[in-house]
């Protein structure tokens, strides 16, 4: 949990209250002293079922990542990057399930990259689709290009 003020990230919870979707934490850094707030979504608490059988904690960095590595230079703000990963948590938990499908989350990210920028889209569906070649990117790209 990195500060936002000096960008350490160590960090001691002083506060922590349960709010209607999810968990609000007060924090001090304990390099800068200052104050700030973190909150965790239900997502938090969900299970991610992988392909090959195994589980583990959903974990919003992870997912973030992945995220930011596809909107790499793109002209998006990070707040539209993160109000996208919350609509993603809030979605994957509306689901109301303990565990979700790591297929489930991929789609559901690839579902809201498509709105927010078509060439984060792409370069995300690049590496979950694992579209190895020009010709197999072709071919999403115009299938998607194409109306339903
Ligand atoms: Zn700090």
């Amino acid at each position: 949990m990195k500060c936002p003020h000096c960008g350490e990230d160590r960090s001691r919870v002083i506060d922590t209250r349960t709010t209607g979707d999810g968990i609000r934490r007060r924090r001090m850094c304990e390099v800068c002293s200052k104050r700030f707030t973190t909150y965790e979504h239900v997502a938090a608490s969900l299970i991610i079922l992988k392909s090959d059988g195994r589980r583990e904690p959903y974990d919003r960095q992870k997912l973030m990542h992945g995220v930011l590595t596809a909107c790499a230079k793109r002209p998006i703000p990070q707040a539209a990057i993160e109000d996208m990963v919350d609509s993603i948590e809030d979605e994957l938990s509306g689901m109301g399930r303990a565990e979700v499908k790591s297929s489930v989350v991929g789609t559901t990210v690839l579902e809201h990259l498509k709105r927010l920028d078509p060439m984060a889209y792409i370069r995300f569906a690049m590496v979950y689709l694992q579209l190895s070649d020009l010709q197999a990117l072709q071919e999403h790209i115009s299938r998607m290009l194409t109306p339903a």
